[in-house]
């Protein structure tokens, strides 16, 4: 059985991810979205909210699971008894830190391979940080995130705006 592990901040997850975990998940037997818990960024959501919302968005894709890590990526992906990373690519900027990743986690872990993903044409210029952007000037978020999370966003950003001003 082939198990591939799909990680990322997800904060929040965007159509762009959700198209990465398709493809995965027609290549692979198994696939683990791993969600990072990632102290060192202040997310918009906590890393329960963001597998949740995760696990939301994939219930139609049978082999597909989400858990959340924390620390190196390699120990999370022996634990899952995986040996493929799935990344996605965007642009050129992408290029040279996931390059950088997937080396040094092959020096780390030789038994682990890194595989990318072109991003679909579509979403090549969606993140998440751009739609936090676009959320926080009340922009119009709908074509970049399923609808049940372009509410949870936008309830976020409205709350944490509120909390701001009291
Ligand atoms: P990280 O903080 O690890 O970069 P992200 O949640 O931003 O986490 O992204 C997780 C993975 O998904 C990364 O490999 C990133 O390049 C990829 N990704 C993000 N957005 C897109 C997109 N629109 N199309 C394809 N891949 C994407």
């Amino acid at each position: 059985m082939t198990t591939a592990v799909y990680p990322g901040s997800f904060d929040p997850v965007t159509l762009g991810h959700l198209d990465i975990i398709e493809r995965t998940a027609r290549m692979f037997d198994h696939v683990i979205v791993g969600v990072l818990q990632n102290n060192s960024k202040t997310p918009l959501f906590s890393v329960e909210e963001r597998v949740n919302m995760v696990r939301s968005i994939i219930s139609h894709l049978e082999n597909v699971e989400v858990r959340s890590f924390d620390g190196l990526l390699v120990d999370f992906v022996h634990q899952c008894g995986a040996d493929v990373v799935v990344r996605g690519l965007r642009a050129i900027t992408d290029f040279e830190y996931e390059l950088q990743m997937a080396q040094t986690n092959r020096v780390i872990a030789p038994d682990v391979d890194t595989i990318f993903l072109t991003t679909n044409l579509r979403y090549s210029y969606l993140s998440s940080s751009i739609v936090k952007e676009i959320a926080s000037y009340d922009g119009d978020i709908d074509a970049f995130l399923h609808p049940d999370i372009a509410c949870q966003v936008r309830e976020r950003i409205r709350q944490n705006k509120e909390k701001s001003r009291a």
